[in-house]
């Protein structure tokens, strides 16, 4: 079923903006992010799970110039972009679909995979896009609850699929827990999921895992043409405001998905800086290194103040507040901190962004006045 061309349009405006938008990186720019929730300059943002690094240099860069062209319509950028990431991923171009940001790649595949009398299946808590987009396509949702080690429930998710199935989500790292499904795990899954549903991985936090147990899913698509594999240029590559995602699937999926896509979904600059930061062979493991090293000070740190984490593989961490966690949110924001939101199911876990060593200080400094720790 179409999408309603209000929503179309808006997602399409949005990355074009960004892609305008985006280029100063000094105190504007830190300005601009903080405005945008409407707090002063000097707050400390931890509550989106952005990267607060940014791109890399050379993806400015590239993003600054994109080509000379923005009159004109990035079609070859798009196609450059897509055999890039193709390139990165051993697979033909035709296995790729882009997207504007990730989030439109969970809505392509509502679109093309649910709608009325569908059912989308996905873990309680998670990324919560791809059901509240299938209940705008008056799909119903099926909420499969973690399990007591705040996992995928993965045996129970592919029970709950049956023959009105469309689409069943897996976020792997799952946001809000940051916890990983190993990679036999989901392997055993797919063999067990209907082939008639599709089975889409969400992996936007993956180049933060270092369990050695834990696989992409992207490994599975030649024997299982019903999964898909979500991926991001908003987090590891620091480049959330420029909006750029994509999915990796068979071309006999990626094609059900792709016609739902908005015209021209990543804006030239979004494009020219991807390609710059997939050849940017450093990337990846110095922003992994920074970001790890931080969340691992911030884990250690809680342990010693006496808190209980969730063992997270992702830039954000769930921590035990022993209490509704919405006044603790509230006392951060007067402190002009800003932290994840409530996750109803998971009531008293506040959810920490991971930022630069300076802000997790701030943070776990914070939280000892706000929630004064227990003994450790
Ligand atoms: N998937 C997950 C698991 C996320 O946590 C997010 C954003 O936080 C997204 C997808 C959407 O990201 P984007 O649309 O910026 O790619």
């Amino acid at each position: 079923m179409p999408m309603p061309i209000s929503r179309r349009t808006l997602a399409g405006a949005l990355g074009a903006a960004a892609g305008a938008a985006l280029l100063d990186t000094g105190p504007g720019r830190r300005f601009a992010l903080a405005a945008k929730r409407g707090m002063p300059e000097d707050t400390i943002i931890l509550s989106s799970n952005e990267n607060p690094y940014g791109p890399s240099e050379k993806a400015l860069d590239a993003a600054r110039h994109f080509g000379g062209i923005p009159n004109r319509y990035p079609d070859s950028l798009e196609d450059d972009a897509r055999a890039a990431i193709a390139r990165s991923h051993g697979v033909t171009p035709d296995h790729i679909t882009l997207g504007c940001g990730s989030s439109e790649i969970l809505q392509m595949a509502d679109d093309a995979f649910t709608g009325p009398g569908k059912k989308a299946v996905a873990a309680e808590p998670t990324f919560e896009a791809v059901l509240d987009f299938a209940r705008v396509l008056s799909a119903e949702p099926v909420k499969v609850p973690l399990t007591a080690d705040f996992r995928h429930d993965l045996p129970k998710m592919a029970a709950a699929c049956d023959e009105k199935t469309g689409l069943v989500y897996v976020c792997n790292p799952n946001n809000p827990t940051g916890t990983i499904m190993t990679g036999d795990e989901i392997a055993a899954f797919a063999a067990k999921v209907p082939p008639s549903v599709t089975i889409l991985v969400d992996e936007a936090y993956h180049h933060f895992v270092e369990d050695p147990r834990y696989r992409t899913a992207c490994e599975l698509i030649e024997k299982h043409p019903n999964l898909v594999v979500a991926r991001t240029f908003s987090k590891i590559y620091g480049m959330a405001g420029l909006r750029l995602g994509y999915a990796v699937g068979q071309p006999s999926r990626i094609s059900k998905m792709a016609p739902y896509a908005t015209f021209s979904n990543a804006n030239a600059a979004v494009l020219a800086a991807a390609i710059a930061s997939l050849a940017d062979a450093d990337l990846v493991p110095r922003q992994r290194k920074a970001l790890n090293d931080a969340r691992r000070w911030l884990v250690a740190e809680m342990t010693k103040q006496g808190r209980r984490t969730i063992p997270s593989e992702t830039n954000f961490v769930m921590i035990d507040v022993g209490g509704d966690v919405l006044p603790v949110i509230k006392a951060f924001r007067e402190r002009k901190i800003l932290v994840g939101r409530k996750f109803p199911s998971l009531g008293n876990w506040l959810r920490v962004t991971v930022g630069k060593p300076e802000e997790v200080q701030a943070f776990a400094a914070a939280l000892k006045d706000i929630v004064p720790a227990r003994a450790a």
